[in-house]
């Protein structure tokens, strides 16, 4: 074929790949070929959503963090100004002040389209659209359910299952909702981490499990921490959105390895934005190499060079921190061909690491859902880094 011919042939194959829908793009389903994702949001709870009539029902009383809410917001000093939702998966307590939404995150117009099927009378513009606190606590309940449809779709979630090697639940396999705070300032996320989590970093927003029965994963930060824009804060809250998802998968009694569970959480991070990125990087500074937007070139060079360490050399590490600068990059890149490519397997890789029974090492979870070693699966994902990159730019 000539040169021209197959750059229009791929070219054609990378459109296709995208949705548009009016004009802007959608979340894909990841299993199935051209068919859109369907992102579920309602019904929710919410008292103000309540009071305001956008809702029906009674008046509900939630907890957080097995507290009343009233209890909760005494410890973090708030009185005001504050939303709880209550959603298909997820309970989200905010107090996020408004903002201004840009189209510079990926799926910001379909989130925009969606809000305003909340908020009829949302204004969006050319340039982006404007949120209240009120809007703003609402874009975070969809943004939330739509990394958890895209998740619950990858991994199969979405269908219930018939037995299988773990307990299937709405939230999957969590007894309960996933929680997600999000606080305005750090003062507020602090008054409540160090009351009820108890630990002493928190700095880069806090993941916690709540073991006692009913058991769920909670995620709680604060804007005031993150620097910069709200595409920042968005990627930071996706990012770990996607690291509790990634655990709670299954039911959260086990370790998830750091190749996988980094790896996922900057493939959800990147899909929306480049950049910034999070790193959850236990001391120091985060990765120079991975300061730029531009991944995957970064990760070509590295491949070129032989520079990409073996993954049978890290696969066993379990703590993200315990990641170096290049394996953060390889675990977003691997993980990334394995979602796009063989969603089956991933899962099965996932799946494999609910086995307390046999406790599998990574070597052993990767042998089971792709039949080689780690080595050999390095090297199956350099050749597909060397035929893909130099088409990618994310
Ligand atoms: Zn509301
Ligand atoms: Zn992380």
């Amino acid at each position: 074929m000539p040169r021209a011919l197959i750059l229009v042939a791929l070219l054609l194959v990378v459109s296709s790949a995208r949705a548009k829908k009016g004009g802007f793009e959608d979340e894909m389903h990841p299993r199935v070929a051209d068919k859109p994702l369907e992102i579920v949001f309602t019904p929710w709870y919410c008292a103000t959503c309540l009071e305001e009539k956008r809702i029906e029902g009674e008046k509900k009383d939630i907890t957080i963090l097995r507290l009343p809410v009233a209890e909760v917001l005494k410890l973090a000093e708030v009185s005001k100004n504050y939303y709880v939702i209550e959603t298909p998966h997820f309970r989200i307590l905010s107090t996020l002040k408004r903002d201004r939404i840009k189209w510079d995150t990926r799926f910001a117009k379909a989130d925009a389209y969606r809000l305003k099927e909340i908020f009829p009378r949302l204004k969006i513009g050319l340039q982006g659209f404007s949120v209240n606190a009120h809007q703003r606590a609402h874009l975070y309940h969809i943004r939330a359910e739509r990394i958890f449809a895209h998740f619950s779709a990858l991994t199969g979630s979405d269908k219930p299952k018939s037995g299988g090697p773990f307990k299937q639940t709405r939230w999957l396999g969590m007894l309960a909702p996933y929680q997600l705070l999000l606080w305005d300032d750090y003062s507020q996320h602090h008054g409540v981490t160090d009351a009820l989590i108890g630990r002493q970093n928190d700095k880069a927003g806090l993941q916690h499990h709540e073991k006692e029965d009913p058991n769920f994963m909670v995620y709680t930060t604060a804007d005031s921490l993150i620097q910069g824009s709200e595409r920042a804060f968005n990627n930071h809250v996706i990012h770990n959105i996607a690291h509790n998802l990634c655990d709670g998968f299954g039911n959260y009694y086990r370790q998830t390895w750091a190749f996988i569970e980094e790896g996922v959480a900057h493939y959800y991070e990147r899909r929306e934005a480049a950049a910034p990125n999070t790193f959850c990087w236990a001391e120091g500074t985060s990765p120079t190499l991975f300061n730029k937007a531009k991944w995957s070139k970064t990760i070509r060079n590295l491949v070129l060079r032989k520079k990409d360490p073996p993954l049978g050399s890290w696969c066993e590490k379990l703590r993200p921190g315990e990641l170096n600068g290049i394996e953060q990059g390889l675990s977003w890149s691997i993980m990334q061909w394995m979602i796009e490519t063989d969603p089956i397997r991933f899962t099965r890789l996932l799946e494999k690491n609910q086995d307390r029974k046999n406790k599998p090492t990574a070597a052993e979870a990767i042998h089971y859902a792709f039949g080689v070693t780690p080595n050999t699966l390095h090297e199956r994902w350099r050749a597909w880094v060397l035929e893909t990159y130099p088409l990618k730019d994310r």
